[in-house]
């Protein structure tokens, strides 16, 4: 049978509004382009019970809040800082100024020193990205998909665009290195510090504007953020689905910002490595493609965020807005900085395993998705009719063969994989580029539990039933 098109995809999908899917599963509630914009909730809803206060905290509460919007931007900037081409050393040189801080010998005016040389032009930089991303995805065509239906009866309408502007915007990049050689990917190398810090600010600026926006009229707000706590709502995400006009802030910044900043940037890092060697390193290729491969996949499937706990539950607040502004592209991008100021080339048997690595986690991570997806819009495909399952109270069904047979979250073990070989393909002279594996794991696990928690709320002793046949909850016998 040939591949389904894109478009046949999301007519399939356009089926089912049950959701149940992720980000990477290509399933959502889609529709035809023919959807109204948005349409406006009845005059009579009573918005006090609409949003009724959060009574439960997750994240270690306002505490744990505090702790995520302090600490988050000062690892950011301490591997923004602490990584250069004289070491890897970021804890190292925190230790030094710590211990310099207790022992009374800290130099007041070199903190000073930092704070005035930071240039203010890689804000410029970094806000004219976020307005350029911004502009195609308003102003290039795009389907129009629906997403789940809202707690006030409302569906919203969504441009799935991500692709296309994209494109748009690879071509005048390129235009523009033709007018002006690479001069300006040297500059982001050079200047990677000073653009992380502007991504921080940036973050705040969109978080603080989001939680005073959330104040004004009638909003939906998102029932795990609204405690009344500043702090905690500031951070978990008080409105759903802020929105300027039909330009819905949470779904532009859940992948673009984030996803195309992530490869903007690993891009950067290889041509600064070809300049200085004359070619780029066969480590160096397979992070920048494999990395790039998981990014347009995403894109590729972005109507399936409009389905994840991310887009439907979650709203819109600091924890969303500095991942995807800041954490991702300056975190994520860590593999390709480190390649670009140590490079180096791996044997064969290096670059076997690096490959093989990424092909069985991507092979288990599309194809858990993949599987789920199918089944939740056509059970009756030939691929998915055979799988078991438990037929929900809530309708759903919960397959307990085939990959979610393995463990209740095996797509999480092959993106963990897939994680794993892009720290690998940076050698073994530093573990600092292991540091993406590492968060991934905690992040996953926390995330595990999460979903896991919230499914049970929604499938009862199903769920339970569902836990007694699939044991595991990532890694097949193991976890
Ligand atoms: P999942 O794709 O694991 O989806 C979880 C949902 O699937 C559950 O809430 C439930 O929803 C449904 N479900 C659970 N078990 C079953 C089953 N046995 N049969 C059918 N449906 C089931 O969740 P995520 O959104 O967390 O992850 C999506 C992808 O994104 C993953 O591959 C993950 O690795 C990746 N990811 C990547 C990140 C990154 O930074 N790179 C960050 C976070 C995620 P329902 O209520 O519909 O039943």
């Amino acid at each position: 049978m040939p591949p389904k098109t894109r478009r046949e995809r999301k007519a399939e999908v356009a089926v089912s509004t049950t959701g149940g899917s992720t980000r990477a599963t290509q399933s959502g509630p889609v529709s035809s382009s023919t959807v109204p914009a948005q349409q406006a909730p009845p005059v009579t809803l009573d918005y006090k019970k609409l949003n009724p206060k959060t009574t439960h905290y997750e994240f270690g509460g306002p505490i744990g809040a505090f702790l995520m919007i302090t600490i988050l931007p000062c690892v950011v900037i301490l591997f923004a800082f602490g990584c250069d081409n004289i070491g890897y050393t970021p804890f190292h040189r925190l230790w030094a100024i710590a211990s310099d801080l207790i022992a009374g010998r800290f130099e007041w005016e070199f903190l000073w020193s930092l704070v005035t040389s930071w240039k203010a032009v890689a804000l410029l930089w970094y806000a004219g990205f976020v307005a350029q991303l911004a502009t195609f995805s308003i102003a290039m065509p795009g389907d129009t998909v629906e997403g789940t239906r809202l707690r006030d009866g409302t569906r919203l309408s969504y441009k799935v665009n991500a692709l296309s502007a994209v494109q748009t915007m690879t071509t005048m990049t390129l235009m523009s290195v033709r007018g002006q050689g690479l001069k300006l990917p040297l500059w982001v190398h050079a200047n990677f510090a000073h653009i992380a810090v502007a991504s921080v600010i940036f973050s705040f600026i969109v978080s603080i504007g989001v939680y005073v926006y959330s104040f004004f009229g009638k909003r939906l707000l998102s029932l795990g953020g609204n405690t009344g706590n500043h702090i905690y709502d500031f951070m978990i995400g008080h409105e759903l689905n802020p929105r300027i006009g039909n330009f819905d802030l949470k779904f532009f910044t859940e992948l673009r910002p984030g996803l195309v900043g992530w490869v903007v940037l690993n891009i950067c890092m290889a041509l600064k490595q070809y300049v200085d060697l004359g070619r780029v390193t066969n480590s160096m290729i397979l992070v920048v493609l494999f990395q790039a491969w998981y990014v347009f996949d995403a894109l590729w499937n972005e109507t399936s965020v409009l389905t994840t706990m991310d887009i439907t539950s979650d709203g819109f607040g600091f924890m969303l807005a500095f991942g995807n502004f800041c954490w991702v592209p300056m975190m994520y991008c860590l593999q390709a900085r480190y390649l670009a100021d140590f490079p180096h080339d791996l044997n064969i048997w290096h670059v076997c395993a690096v490959i093989i690595l990424q092909c069985v986690g991507y092979r288990i991570f599309r194809g858990a998705n993949s599987q789920k997806n199918t089944f939740r819009n056509n059970p009756e495909d030939p691929s998915v009719k055979d799988l078991t399952y438990i037929q929900t109270k809530s309708g759903t069904r919960l397959i307990t063969s085939g990959w979610w047979g393995m463990s209740r979250h095996i797509n999480y073990f092959g993106d963990w994989l897939m994680a794993l070989s892009w720290c690998l393909a940076c050698g073994f002279d530093s573990i600092i580029p292991y540091f993406y594996s590492i968060y991934f794991l905690i992040l996953l696990v926390h995330r595990q539990r999460r979903d896991d928690s919230k499914c049970k709320e929604k499938y009862g002793e199903d769920w339970d039933k569902y836990c007694e046949i699939v044991k595991y909850r990532i890694v097949p016998g193991v976890y």
